[in-house]
């Protein structure tokens, strides 16, 4: 029986790899352009980081943590989730006193013992943001606005930004009260989990992706006739910045996000191509997670992206990177060949060309196939023959030409390859 990988989790091979790649490279400058610098945390963490701020009730501490024992018996977790482990690592660095509004963005592998479907598996990657220190609503605006506009760098222009308030301490406690007994009354109608969540966190009722729940939740009572001034006015002020930076929105008061630790904004980013797990990112207020956590009094937003999830949809829409220049083969025959080819193909990549070179000494034939394969755009071709002329013969892959150039005029070599 040949070794598998653990179910849930997948390999990610070079051709998908390479869409990875650009993905990360597109959240690196995007989010650099706003300057937001990026933090790294360990990806196992004490059980407590996640126990204490997602809530003992949410799904994830309930039933889908990678969890166990070291060897000295202390429990640990492969992390769910990055805001925790974020607020765990601002809170012990001290970081309030090096920047009181601190702007961060994390990447990695996440880890959640949940049924594995297409588009949900146990080891799933997240790009996620985090803004420390500041209750402004122009602050939950940009952020979302940066989310719209990485999507957008991408080519993905048709995500729907759906949003919601939840409230605050003082105005969702009536809410819910109101909430738990409209559900009650219609009890009968939901499903298991939301019947066991009626106790416990009622407002994950209104997600439920059961259509008998789905029906009872469309005629509940909406968090928004409940929100306090101070709710009220936040939220006019995030919708209101979230159009002055010209991205779009449409409010759903059916988005209540999973974790405890929410408060105010709430927002998903929802795709009508993956089918059933149709968010690409989720995301929202958590002012009361560093203090939860044994940190000072500090205001939080932040989101998540699910990366497999946008990498689907980049293959969908195929979406590809575009600028990354001509790829080149070296077909080198011969040895005396093959010495000249090596000391090319290394000032090649010093001009910033990307080339392969085959070293086994195959025949023509066999080298342009191999460069039809890896989708070259030039084969460099270089024989006994090229090198009694002096040439290196150039094949243009895709017009199916050819041209000599001399071996020592390096320059006009690589203007012939950029201009391609
Ligand atoms: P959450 O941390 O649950 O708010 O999720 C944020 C985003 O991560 C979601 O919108 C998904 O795109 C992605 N995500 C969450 N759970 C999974 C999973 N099990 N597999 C793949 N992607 C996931």
């Amino acid at each position: 029986m040949p070794i598998k990988a653990i179910k849930g989790m997948n390999d990610i091979l070079p051709e998908e790899a390479e869409l990875w790649q650009w993905v990360e490279s597109e959240m690196h400058r995007i989010f650099g352009l706003f300057h937001y610098r990026e933090i790294r945390t360990p990806v196992v963490e004490s059980l407590e980081v996640f126990a204490r701020s997602l809530g003992s009730s949410t799904s994830i501490v309930e039933k889908e943590m990678y969890s166990f024992e070291d060897r000295q018996g202390k429990k640990i977790v492969l992390r769910p989730e990055g805001t925790a482990s974020v607020m765990r690592a601002y809170i012990e660095n001290h970081y309030d006193q090096q920047d009181p509004l601190a702007r961060l963005y994390y990447h990695g592998p996440m880890y959640r013992y949940e049924r594995p479907q297409k588009g949900r598996y146990r080891q799933f990657h997240q790009i996620g943001v985090e803004v420390i220190g500041s209750e402004a609503p122009m602050i939950d605006a940009e952020l979302i606005h940066m989310a719209d506009y990485f999507f957008k760098s991408l080519g993905i222009d048709d995500l729907e930004l759906e949003i919601n308030s939840l409230g605050c301490m003082v105005c969702r406690p009536e809410f819910t009260d109101k909430l738990i007994a409209y559900l009650t009354e219609y009890k009968a109608d939901l499903c298991e989990d939301c019947i066991r969540r009626l106790g416990k966190n009622p407002l994950r009722i209104l997600d439920c992706k059961q259509e008998k729940c789905q029906a009872v939740a469309s005629e509940a009572p909406s968090i928004q006739e409940f929100l306090c001034q101070n709710c009220e006015e936040h939220f006019d002020d995030v919708l209101e910045g979230i159009g002055r930076f010209g991205s779009s929105y449409a409010v759903n008061t059916g988005i209540v996000r999973g974790l405890d630790y929410y408060q105010r904004t709430a927002f998903e980013f929802t795709t009508q191509h993956l089918g059933a797990q149709n968010a690409v990112a989720g995301g929202g207020r958590y002012d009361g997670l560093v203090r939860l956590m044994g940190g000072p009094h500090m205001p939080g937003v932040g989101f998540a992206i699910g990366v497999e999830r946008l990498v689907s949809l980049l293959k969908e829409k195929s979406l590809t990177k575009t600028d990354q220049g001509s790829l080149v083969f070296m077909a080198a025959i011969g040895t005396a060949a093959g010495n000249k080819a090596v000391k090319l193909v290394s000032e090649l990549r010093k001009q910033g060309i990307r080339v392969e070179m085959s070293y086994d000494g195959k025949g023509l034939k066999s080298l342009m196939k191999r460069s039809d394969r890896i989708g070259a755009r030039y084969t460099l071709i270089l024989g006994s023959d090229e090198l009694d002329k002096g040439v290196l013969a150039i094949r243009d892959m895709q017009e199916q030409s050819q041209v000599e150039l001399p071996l020592d005029d390096f320059s006009s070599v690589v203007t012939h390859i950029q201009g391609g």
